[in-house]
């Protein structure tokens, strides 16, 4: 294909890229930048697949078979609970696939037209190694936290002492190699570059854990983009650097967010240490606190005689994959004339835009759908608050107790409604670990079960 014609088609899913990107921002417009992002996608893979410079077709149609295969059977599989480790596990194939590259642009320079063996041009080599060392971060840091959310070893953070100093070193001796490799162009300095990469991955990311991890998991996102984008250079390939280039910026901005939402800062989910694995008690032995629990019908009683009722679903309407329950529960509700509104908050459950991912696949309409600030007025005029799988978003003592690990984050003020709901299995905490003390307040009933058999139950009784 002319190289005109080449850069026009690039410059077209280019756009693509980024019309996809605005598209999925909101739940209202997340299937179309879907479908323009998969548009822009194929006129990518197209306009390479034209490129004169391409020797076997036999061996990209292989390629391409396998991987949809294994693709497609994965992602029909796949459980929407599972989905920030399988993201894990697809960004480990991207940093791997970056040292590939690299690796074979080093050993045959002439094919990439980079320059030959022992005289490769500075910029490649510096292009190179950056993209070989970010590559190899990603892989190794993405197969821990695949590792860690899949459950095959400890999700808690593993912190040592020296933690810290350890990794500026390393980092500060990898920077040195990359220098010394654009000097010397040894292929003893690319390897090493690749090793200590692979060990930096593996100690970033071991000594975060818990709550954090759907951070990380958008920073390594964000470090797969900038690997792709290096890579970019070397093949010379416009729209690799761009497509690399918007995936390392949106992952950056993602990873601001989440730590926005949570009130903590970058850093301090960098440095690691936070966050528990699963759910613990909350209290102890000697709790004799009280707490009102209730049955489906005493749930379904108090729904029928409200005339407002705010929905606040959290991880635990994941787990049980109660949204279907939840929709009809709203339904028969709504049928009796009351007014319904789901509030999300920005971390619930442990993605982003979770909730709303399985409201949508729900079918519940997006117009009654609320952020956090715009529904939290209104539980003061709310009749009741049914929480359904949600605890530390709910929490006061994010805006009461400095000590508390979740001290500032921005919270669902479901207290102020006149009944609270809590559809949960125990007095458990969340992921963060924080005791909720609205679970023992006069205007709280607990609804001890499975989400969505609950949320079952009470359809029946209404
Ligand atoms: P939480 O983790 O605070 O609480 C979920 C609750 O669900 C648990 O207390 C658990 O209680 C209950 N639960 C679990 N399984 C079931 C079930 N089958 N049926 C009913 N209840 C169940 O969830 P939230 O959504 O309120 O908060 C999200 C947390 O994740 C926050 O701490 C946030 O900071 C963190 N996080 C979220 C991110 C995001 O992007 N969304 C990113 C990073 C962190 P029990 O065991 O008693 O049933």
């Amino acid at each position: 294909m002319h190289a005109d014609l080449t850069g026009l088609a690039y410059l077209a899913a280019a756009i693509c890229f980024i019309m996809a990107l605005r598209g999925l921002s909101s739940p209202e417009t997340a299937r179309r930048g879907n479908a323009i992002g998969i548009a822009g996608m194929v006129i990518a893979v197209a306009t390479t697949l034209a490129d004169p410079g391409v020797v076997s077709f036999e061996l990209i149609a292989a390629g391409v078979v396998i991987g949809g295969a294994i693709g497609t059977i994965i992602a029909l599989r796949i459980q929407m609970t599972a989905l920030p480790q399988l993201v894990a596990a697809f960004h480990s194939l991207v940093g791997l696939a970056a040292v590939a590259v690299a690796t074979a642009a080093f050993y045959a320079p002439e094919a990439y037209g980079i320059g030959t063996v022992g005289d490769i041009k500075t910029a490649s080599l510096i292009e190179m190694a950056i993209g070989t060392a970010v590559g190899a971060v990603t892989f190794t840091g993405s197969v821990v936290a695949f590792a860690k959310l899949q459950g095959l070893v400890s999700g808690a953070p593993l912190v040592f002492r020296g933690q810290h100093p350890l990794n500026a070193g390393l980092g500060a001796v990898l920077v040195l190699l990359v220098v010394w490799l654009c000097l010397a162009e040894a292929p003893l300095v690319y390897w090493l570059i690749v090793i200590l990469a692979l060990a930096l991955g593996f100690l970033i990311i071991v000594p975060i854990g818990g709550a954090d991890m759907p951070v990380v998991i958008s920073m390594l996102n964000s470090y797969s983009g900038w690997a792709a984008c290096g890579i970019g250079f070397t093949l010379s390939n416009t729209l690799l650097i761009v497509t690399g280039a918007l995936v390392g910026s949106s992952g950056a901005i993602l990873s601001y967010i989440m730590c926005r939402g949570m009130n903590r800062s970058f850093f301090s989910v960098i440095l690691g240490g936070f966050g528990v694995e699963g759910g613990q008690a909350a209290g102890g032995d000697d709790d004799e606190r009280h707490v009102k629990a209730g049955s489906a019908e005493d749930a379904a009683f108090v729904l029928k005689n409200a005339s407002k009722v705010i929905v606040v679903p959290g991880y635990g309407m994941a787990v049980a994959q109660a949204q279907h329950a939840l929709r009809e529960m709203c339904d028969t509700l709504k049928g009796q004339g009351i007014d319904i509104a789901y509030a999300i908050h920005p971390v619930a459950g442990r993605m982003p835009g979770h909730m709303n991912v399985l409201l949508a696949e729900a079918s519940v309409p997006y117009d009654e759908v609320f952020e956090l600030e715009d529904i939290n007025n209104e539980f003061a005029t709310a009749d009741v608050a049914y929480v359904i799988g949600a605890n530390d978003v709910t929490n006061p003592a994010a805006k009461s107790d400095p000590e508390s690990a979740i001290f500032g984050m921005p919270i669902l003020e479901v207290e102020k409604a006149s009944t609270v709901l809590f559809v949960k299995r125990s007095l458990a905490s969340g992921y963060a670990g924080v005791d909720n003390e609205l679970f023992y307040r006069d205007n709280t009933m607990m609804l001890f079960d499975d989400a969505k058999k609950m949320t079952e139950e009470i359809v029946q009784s209404l």
